[in-house]
């Protein structure tokens, strides 16, 4: 970490600030192995400071048009601009109407003037286990769409991941907006993350359940995987019974699937011991949500 005056410093950098998606395309392109996107800035500039990361040129992207939007119709489902604050997601109507499962995990990143900042984008690009939006992509089966020199492409969020810190996203390739198609049926989400704090600490264990009328229920997990996971074989469990004996084998195969590891916030076992306790409450919750919301 560079260091001035017993405080650490960012090394000089250029800024620029990229108007469309073309445009963008061409700075990342010139800018070569040593550009970096930019939007939110809480994860980029605190590895900047700590000299984790050193690129030479920031390729702002919040001036691109329509990259910090979002676009919901009626029949169509949901459009997000990268760029989105989470607190613009956690706190627009149709987004608490609709798609609930996102505002809440939404509202649990960091704190207010984090998630001031910080963008929808930012988070999934990070590729963190423990991104608090991508359990809820998972099951909302979100489609990417990006901008790069091969030109645009839509990613199934579940194939977006690669590992820690990794991607599918190709160099001079970014993410312009997140799609989430339109639920047929109704639903009721419930997003549950276990950290350290109550607030300002990334998750030892989430847990994203969207229970749909007609019988399906999605769960995915987050931090407890190289990447975040949607677990298929809970999922089938819950397929024709959903009694509590049913609910506590979902959630105990939910804890098979978890491969977590021990780090500085929890220990492997106890990871994989809340996976199936959050995992069982997770899914009575949302079922218990879903008989409410059909009366
Ligand atoms: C105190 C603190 C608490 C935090 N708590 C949480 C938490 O509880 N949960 C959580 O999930 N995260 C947390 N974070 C991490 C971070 O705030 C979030 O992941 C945030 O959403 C990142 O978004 P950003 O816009 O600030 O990203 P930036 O810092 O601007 O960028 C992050 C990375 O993504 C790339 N990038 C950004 N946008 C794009 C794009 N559109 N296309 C391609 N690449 C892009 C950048 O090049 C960079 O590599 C916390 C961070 C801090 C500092």
């Amino acid at each position: 970490m560079p260091w001035k005056g017993g405080r650490p410093v960012l090394l000089p950098f250029d800024y620029v600030r990229a108007r469309s998606n073309e445009e963008a395309v061409e700075l990342a392109i010139e800018a070569g192995q040593n550009g970096s996107f930019l939007a939110g800035g809480t994860d980029l500039l605190v590895r900047m400071y700590d000299g984790q990361l050193r690129p030479k040129t920031l390729i702002d992207l919040k001036d691109i048009e329509g990259i910090g939007g979002i676009r919901c119709q009626d029949g169509q489902g949901l459009s997000i601009g990268a760029a989105s604050s989470l607190n613009r997601i956690a706190r627009n109507d149709f987004i608490c109407k609709e798609y609930n499962l996102l505002a809440q995990a939404a509202h649990t990143v960091g704190s207010l003037q984090i998630r001031n900042r910080a963008s929808i984008g930012g988070n999934i690009c990070n590729a963190s286990p423990a991104a608090d939006v991508a359990p809820a992509l998972l099951v909302y089966e979100a489609e990417i769409e990006t901008w790069g020199p091969s030109g645009t492409r839509l990613i199934p969020v579940s194939e977006f991941f690669l590992g820690p810190g990794m991607t599918v996203l190709e160099h001079g390739e970014f993410v312009s907006k997140i799609h989430l198609p339109k639920l047929n049926s109704l639903s009721y989400g419930v997003y549950l993350k276990l950290g350290r704090t109550n607030s300002v600490d990334l998750s030892i264990v989430s847990v994203a359940c969207l229970a749909l009328f007609g019988g399906e229920v999605r769960i995915a997990l987050g931090a407890v995987a190289p990447t975040p996971i949607r677990v298929r074989e809970a999922e089938s469990i819950l397929l024709d019974r959903k009694d509590e004996e049913t609910i506590a084998l979902a959630a105990a195969a939910a804890k098979e699937t978890a491969v977590p590891i021990s780090d500085v916030r929890a220990g492997r076992e106890y990871r994989l011991d809340m996976t199936e306790v959050l995992t069982r409450n997770a899914i009575t919750q949302a079922l218990a949500g879903l008989a409410g919301a059909g009366r």
